[in-house]
Order: structure tokens, then sequence, then C-alpha cells
């Protein structure tokens, strides 16, 4: 199923930011054997994985437009950030974030909600802007909601080296700083049609989106999933996880509980369309992609 789609009243578009080869497969996947990856590399290429062993990736937000709210999820890596250890996010300069955003048929004052599935640096970017060398919440409107345990987590390490995690300080703080986020848990309920799901490991207190109603519903992973490598393989932990026991035992709860259901999956990172149904495959499980 292709991107913008609708579950009755309900419209999710994507806001795609870049998408394209960012990390070597073996690198991001610490655990990832050349072996393995030669197993599967005929299913993987030229979707997942490019012909140098790279994956291929989505850096992308979802916009939720219901009958009462707009919504964002996640923010991307956003425009004139210094993140000098990662050149291709680096002092970004695109219009691309706001043309997907206007292609949804919406401007930044329009979002009513953003949800911040975890606090890493390409989810959190366009949660400020920089004004009069200001960061300010680019979302005028907005409130930005976040689990309490992840905001605590990274707001003490940017205590500590802030120039380890300078997403929090232009991107996190500032928002804190401005009065406009909310705190909740990580199993927080919006309202009947959109509750989170925690799933950590990744990152302490990371959540997913469910959105809908049971039998006609998306689940908006953000990072509990990275390629469809780890459904194969849902013990494969990524470079950046917090706990990736811990990550690998929320993929299998996670995916359990939905292969058998008609929930889509919205996986963030996952090439375009980044939509299927979860269905068993072996000990793991494969992403089987919905007919529009
Ligand atoms: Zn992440």
């Amino acid at each position: 199923m292709t991107l913008p789609f609708s579950l009755k009243d309900i419209t999710i578009h994507p806001v795609i930011e870049q998408q394209g080869v960012f990390f070597d497969a073996l690198g991001f996947f610490p655990a990832l054997t050349k072996d393995l990856l030669d197993e599967d590399r005929a299913w993987l290429q030229p979707a997942f994985v490019d012909a140098n062993d790279r994956l291929v990736l989505c850096i992308q937000s979802f916009v939720i437009k219901t009958a009462r709210h707009k919504i964002l999820i996640d923010a991307c890596v956003g425009n004139h950030k210094p993140r000098p250890s990662r050149p291709f996010w680096n002092m970004l300069n695109s219009d691309r974030f706001e043309k997907g955003l206007a292609a949804a048929g919406l401007a930044v004052h329009d979002i009513d909600y953003v949800m911040c599935t975890h606090l890493h640096t390409d989810h959190v970017g366009w949660n400020t802007r920089l004004e009069n060398g200001r960061w300010v919440p680019t979302f005028p409107n907005a409130t930005y909601i976040m689990a309490d345990r992840e905001l605590a987590h990274w707001t003490q390490r940017e205590k500590e080296n802030p120039q380890d995690v300078p997403w929090i300080t232009d991107s996190v703080l500032p928002i804190i700083a401005a009065k406009r986020a909310k705190l909740v848990k990580s199993d927080f309920v919006f309202n009947d049609q959109i509750q989170f799901i925690p799933t950590p490991g990744h990152t302490i207190d990371h959540y997913s989106v469910l959105v809908g109603r049971a039998g006609a519903d998306v689940l908006i992973t953000g990072d509990m999933i990275h390629s469809p490598l780890q459904g194969k393989y849902p013990e494969l932990g990524m470079m950046a996880d917090y706990d990736s026991a811990q990550a690998g035992k929320t993929r299998r709860k996670v995916f359990d509980r939905f292969c058998e259901e008609s929930t889509i999956m919205c996986a963030t990172h996952f090439p375009t369309p980044s939509t299927g149904h979860v269905r068993r495959w072996g000990d793991g499980y494969k992403f089987i992609a919905v007919a529009d």
C-alpha cells in the first residue's frame, strides 16, 4: 500500500526528508556476519541493501490527519544542525521536509501535536528551527509529546557531555524551555483512535504509535525496527541501541501480537512504500506488501 492512505476518517501521509544509503550493513548491525548477509542478499537486494552492502534507508515522518487533529510523528534531521559525526546529516539545508508537509496539504502552523517516538538525532531535528540565531519550535501551535523516562535519560546525558548529543541541545531542550512539551508514560492513550505502545530497547523508553481501530489500524514503528533483516532475525541489534537484548524481545512481542492481524506496519526507516503486514517466517517475521 502506497502512502498516503486512509483508514475511514484518518489519513496517513509520509513526509520524506531523505532516502538512500547511509551506513554499511555490517557496521550498522554489529552482530551481522558476512555469511548471514550472503544468505539473505537475494531478497535484500536491491531494495534494502545496495551492491556494496550498504543499507537503503528512509528518513521520514508521518502526518496523521483526523477530523480533529493534525499530528506529526517524529521530525527527521532538520536544517542548519551541526552533526559533525554524521556528514550526511551535518548542516542540512533542504526544502524536502517542508515540501512533504505541503504535499500533505499542511504548513507548520497546522500541526497540533508532535509525537516523538524517541529522542535520536534523525527523529527530532524539525522539532526546532533557527530564528535570529535561536532554536525555536518549528510548529508554533503544537504540543510535543515525549515519554518521561526518555526525556530524563537524554537530559542527563546532555548535562554530562553536551558535545556527544548536540541534537538534545538544539532540538529537544528548546522545546522544554518554550514549555511546549507534554510528558507522558510510553503506554499513553491519546484518544480512542491513537495510543502509544511501549517498545523499549532501541532507546530506554521508546514508543510506537497505534492509529485507528482494530481491523483498520496502523502501527507506526519508529525505530523498534530499522530493516526487514531485523524481522527475519529479531535479536539483531543495531549500533545505537540502548539495550539490544531488550530491543529483540520488544520486536518478538510486537510482531507476535500483529502477525495474524490486518494491522499495517509503517516502518519508519524502510524505503518507500515502508508499509506491510507482518507475518511469521521460520523463527522470525517477514513483511508482505499491502495491495492498494
Ligand atoms: Zn533511533
